[in-house]
């Protein structure tokens, strides 16, 4: 299949990734809607790629080499453990894994759409409605354009899915991420090659360093867990949304950091609440899976397609692995019919495992914590592979290998 007019409504990373992948697979036109009106802002946190599938997306020509990160060999589970700075160890794991700043990931990315794309930022689309052989999209400034296939990469809370299957949207998992990164990278044990998951009875916090953009080094952390069930919460936590720097509810995280003061090993409680409080922020954790990632002449692409809790630890991957699964459908494809149907029989049923694998983990790392004090590694060893044993083997933990279909 060659031709055609194409809208990618988005232009993050699975936005960026989609653009490159219709160009690539021969479309006549590309254009980009992306809402924010400059550079999409950096919330200075991090993400993290695990190692064969950034090969493959390297291979893929997705990825680059030259895109800054840090490596990441192991991952250390502990427990606070009266005044030992560290706590104490009980689970050790491998951890091969790239961890990126998402602003510098996102803008090499943004350098690799090419030139022929038309990328309008401060684009709104409002509305997307199914037309003969093709797609309108109505945008904010009133007017309207027709399209022979319109991408969705517009996140979790996508219009491009709403036209597709109104009501389908993502389910509150009853928890949150309190998420925040800091300069603070002095005395990291194993020089911060180890990733490290602090631990305490509902819950657990993800320590990682992730580079700075500019030669150095920053600590990025999310804690996971259930908030109190009081009327001083943040009435939106039901419905898709983030609560961006500067409009934490101060009720909310004054239990965060008590939370931290007693739980943390003392090492670990100092890095996180010596965290400036303006880079800090509160994401919701969601749910969702479609019924097919196409319909009619739309696809999705990225969270508007499937949200997984991050405890798997593919969002980007599976952003980047859409893509250019999009890219070998359409390249196989001898219609715009046979091209999304082979893209849904790809990607569908890899959305929906790695969602379930995320539902188990959030589970047993959030919603129902073992007694961690009691492990050592055995225990723990176990208890990691219970979670990984799903029915569906075929998406596992840092993502679907893209050579397993
Ligand atoms: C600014 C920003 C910073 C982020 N930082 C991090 C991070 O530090 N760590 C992390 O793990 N994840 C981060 N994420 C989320 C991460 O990018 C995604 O979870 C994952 O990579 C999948 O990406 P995506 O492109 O599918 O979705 P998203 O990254 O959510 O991108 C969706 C894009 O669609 C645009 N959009 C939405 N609706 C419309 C519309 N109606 N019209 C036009 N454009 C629209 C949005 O502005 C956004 O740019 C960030 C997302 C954004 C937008």
């Amino acid at each position: 299949m060659r031709g055609g007019s194409i809208a990618v409504v988005g232009g993050s990373i699975a936005g960026c990734a989609t653009a490159l992948a219709a160009s690539r697979a021969g479309a006549d036109r590309v254009t980009v809607f992306e809402r924010a009106d400059a550079e999409l802002r950096d919330r200075g946190v991090g993400i993290a790629l695990q190692s064969d599938r950034y090969e493959e997306l390297r291979e893929a020509g997705y990825v680059a080499p030259e895109m800054p990160w840090a490596p990441l060999t192991r991952r250390v589970w502990s427990v606070r453990d009266g005044d030992a700075p560290h706590g104490r160890g009980f689970g050790q794991q491998p951890f091969p894994f790239r961890a990126y700043n998402w602003g510098s990931l996102w803008s090499e990315l943004r350098s690799r759409v090419p030139e022929g794309v038309d990328y309008r930022s401060g684009a709104v689309v409002t509305a997307v409605e199914p037309a003969d052989d093709g797609v309108a999209l109505r945008l904010a400034d009133g007017h309207q354009e027709r399209f022979d296939l319109v991408i969705g990469a517009d996140g979790y809370r996508s219009v491009v899915r709403e036209a597709m299957f109104p009501g389908i949207s993502p389910e509150y998992a009853g928890y949150i991420g309190w998420r925040g990164a800091s300069e603070d990278v002095e005395g990291l044990p194993s020089d911060g090659l180890d990733a490290h998951n602090i631990v305490f009875p509902g819950g657990h916090c993800m320590i990682y360093r992730i580079p700075d953009g500019t030669g150095g080094h920053r600590l990025n952390w999310v804690l996971y867990t259930t908030p109190p069930q009081t009327d001083g919460l943040h009435p939106d936590l039901r419905t898709p949304t983030s609560l961006p720097p500067g409009r934490l509810n101060s009720e909310l995280t004054d239990w965060l950091r008590a939370l931290v003061a007693d739980h943390f090993p003392p090492f670990w409680a100092d890095k996180v609440l010596g965290t400036p409080a303006g880079t800090t922020f509160i994401q919701p954790i969601y749910d969702l899976v479609v019924p097919h990632y196409t319909s009619g002449r739309m696809a999705l692409v990225g969270d508007a397609a499937s949200v997984a809790r991050p405890h798997v630890g593919a969002g980007s991957v599976k952003a980047l692995q859409d893509a250019t699964a999009l890219e070998a459908a359409w390249i196989a494809g001898d219609s715009w019919k046979d091209v999304l149907e082979r893209y849904d029989a790809g990607r569908g049923a890899v959305g929906s495992a790695m969602v379930a694998l995320a539902r188990r983990m959030g589970s047993t790392q959030v919603e129902n914590t073992p007694d961690w004090s009691a492990m050592h590694q055995p225990e723990f060893d176990a208890w990691w592979q219970d979670q990984n044993s799903g029915s569906d083997r075929s998406s596992g933990f840092g993502g679907h290998s893209l050579k397993v279909r």
